[in-house]
């Protein structure tokens, strides 16, 4: 019986998330600016670093960026694995904080056999975030 390899993306493709792409249908994209009227500015890059400690920038975003809620894990042998970009990034914009910088295991799993065991791939968001003086 031959599976079809599904993605962390087409698992949440219908979930109700803070950031979301692609949109429903008839749905504009929301950007960083839209979702959070507060920011003045954001830079952030996000880096996906393998079992041997290489990386590589997997997305780098900025207020005008449209957040995608995941980001597929590459590990080959990865099933359902990636990223789930809003919450610490969600959480760091809600608490006004300067800079964020964490790193987040893939959440997939990698069949070795006899068993399942975690992916090794870790995920680095890392940037900075100013915002906008409080009018109240
Ligand atoms: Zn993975």
């Amino acid at each position: 019986m031959a599976h079809k390899k599904e993605k962390l993306s087409d698992k949440v493709a219908r979930g109700d998330f803070v950031f979301r792409r692609p949109a429903r249908a008839g749905e504009t994209p929301r950007t960083f600016a839209d979702i959070y009227p507060q920011l003045a500015s954001l830079d952030i890059t996000v880096r996906e670093v393998d079992g041997s400690r290489a990386s590589r920038v997997v997305d780098h975003l900025s207020v005008s960026s449209t957040p995608g809620q995941v980001i597929d894990c590459r590990n080959p042998s990865c099933k359902g694995g990636g990223l789930f970009l809003d919450s610490d990034i969600d959480k760091a914009i809600r608490q006004a904080l300067p800079t964020i910088d964490v790193s987040v295991k893939c959440r997939g799993v990698t069949r070795q056999r006899p068993r399942l065991v975690s992916c090794e791939h870790t995920f680095k968001i890392a940037g900075t975030m100013s915002y906008k003086a409080a009018t109240h």
